[in-house]
């Protein structure tokens, strides 16, 4: 089937007829709805990609996929090699700097590779025949062109206790009956990045189970419109700006993110859509693989909304007057040598990945755990560096509105004039485009993304501790000193 593009992508979503609670309201028609409708769009860019008119752009986007035998969009691909896995976090980083924000599209991408290594384990040590399961469930979106939702964050209610011993057992996704045909399942999931913006969702379980665990170590894919479901939209700081009539003060005018709690109410999941019930080890292993994958991710698109933070800043500086200032220099140069950085950890746990079991790509676990814990800490340096380049006009700048009254107007063009050649007006765009990423909608995914999302630093610390070489480095010491 020809791959899809942005536009067809859309219409497909609209014709899911999703609904969701946003604000207090029960809402229909979610393409049109104006807090979604950037976050749509964002992803639609994941489609245009492959139609893109520059070939070294569209062959990013498109690769050969050797399980359904045709040429698929890249974010539904099993890497096939490092090549593939370098192609990935490029391809993310194209996708941060032409949206300036999250994109949704890769979580899918990262559990169905996660999914596929795990179910050839599984089956190959438990005689079960999950494999076979997702590879028939996954040439279908392949050859479909879909999006896929990853769900895996479970709320967890007391951090201190196991899913079974919580009040409510719930507050980790369980199967709660068991049919003929599938599972009944309830719980939720939380963080959902771009699910109402989803065709299916794939469901892993939130950490490794343990035994007596059986009902939670659960994985399965359902479509988004599937009876039971309900989703209940994310409030982010500053989003109501998407619905006012000027503009210019949301900051990115095109493209957003999109959050989404998504709650299981008995829902029903039949037995060609399960990947995994009940085979404890392989829950765990499911959720590291998961989340390397995932934390390689962010070595590509976080760089390419750093990309976006960067540019802006250096734009500001020109409009403001202050480019040829040393100490401005030093900190453009300084923001560039973090965001590449990051890249530098995306595109080397990529270089070093290796083939699985199953014959797909896997990332170096250690260097993609180093990736995701510069990125909980860069992304926030770069926000303090632009917001000193910027200046405090970014906290104290009028609204669009009084851009355009007749009295108020001509005031705030005649005072927020600057350098030669600087129209008032775009010297606002490039503030509130700033604003919108350190402290505005799209600081969600910048900044407290950047931090939480594929698990916050203590997970990557409590991975790169595991798989540091701690003893293999104090053998050689002791070799080299000659300590028995
Ligand atoms: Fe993709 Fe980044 Fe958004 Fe995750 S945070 S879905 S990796 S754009
Ligand atoms: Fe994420």
């Amino acid at each position: 089937m020809a791959l899809k593009n942005g536009r067809e992508y859309q219409q497909s979503i609209a014709d899911l007829a999703l609904e969701a609670h946003i604000m207090g309201r029960k809402e229909a028609a979610l393409t049109d709805h104006g807090l979604v409708r950037p976050s749509l769009a964002a992803v639609a860019v994941t489609y245009d990609g492959a139609h893109a008119e520059d070939p070294a752009t569209r062959a990013l986007f498109r690769v050969n996929s050797p399980l359904c035998g045709e040429e698929v969009n890249r974010f539904t691909h099993l890497h096939q090699s490092t090549d593939d896995l370098v192609k990935k976090v490029t391809m993310q980083r194209y996708c941060g700097h032409t949206t300036g924000c999250c994109f949704q599209r890769c979580v899918g991408m990262d559990a169905a590779n996660a999914v596929y290594s795990t179910t050839f384990d599984c089956d190959a040590d438990c005689g079960t025949d999950y494999h076979a399961r997702f590879k028939a469930y996954w040439a279908g979106i392949q050859q479909n062109d879909l999006v896929v939702d990853g769900a895996m964050t479970d709320p967890k209610g007391d951090r201190g206790r196991r899913p079974r011993d919580q009040k409510d057992p719930d507050l980790f996704l369980r199967v709660v009956e068991r049919k003929r045909d599938g599972v009944v399942v309830c719980g939720a999931k939380l963080h959902q990045t771009g699910m109402l913006n989803a065709h299916e969702m794939l469901v892993m379980p939130t950490m490794g189970m343990r035994e007596g665990e059986e009902d939670w170590a659960i994985c399965f894919a359902v479509p988004t419109n599937t009876a039971g479901i309900r989703y209940i939209y994310g409030r982010q700081a500053s989003d109501t700006r998407k619905l006012e009539s000027r503009s210019l003060d949301v900051g990115n005018p095109l493209y957003g993110g999109q959050e989404v709690m998504t709650v299981f109410d008995h829902v029903f999941v039949p037995r060609e859509r399960i990947f995994l019930d009940g085979e404890l080890p392989y829950s765990g292993r499911l959720v590291e693989r998961f989340a390397a994958y995932h934390r390689q991710s962010y070595g590509g698109c976080k760089v390419g909304v750093g990309d976006v933070l960067i540019g802006a800043a250096a734009l500001i500086a020109r409009m403001n007057g202050v480019a040829r200032a040393s100490h401005i220099k030093d900190k453009l140069v300084e923001m560039i040598h973090l965001n590449e950085t990051l890249f530098a950890c995306g595109i080397a746990c990529s270089t070093l990945g290796h083939a699985t079991p199953a014959g797909n790509y896997e990332i170096d676990m250690l260097l993609a755990n180093v990736c995701k814990l510069n990125v909980t800490r860069f992304p926030y340096e770069l926000a303090r560096l632009a917001t000193d380049v910027a200046g405090g006009l970014l906290g104290t700048m009028p609204s669009a509105h009084d851009l355009e009254d007749p009295v108020a107007g001509p005031y705030i063009k005649k005072y927020l004039a600057s350098a030669e050649g600087t129209d008032p007006v775009d010297r606002i765009k490039v503030l509130r485009l700033i604003e919108n990423l350190v402290a505005g909608a799209g600081a969600v995914a910048y900044l407290i993304e950047s931090m939480h999302g594929a698990g916050p630093p203590m997970a990557q610390r409590i991975m790169i501790g595991r798989q540091g070489g701690l003893e293999e480095k104090i053998r050689r010491v002791k070799a080299m000193l000659n300590i028995p």
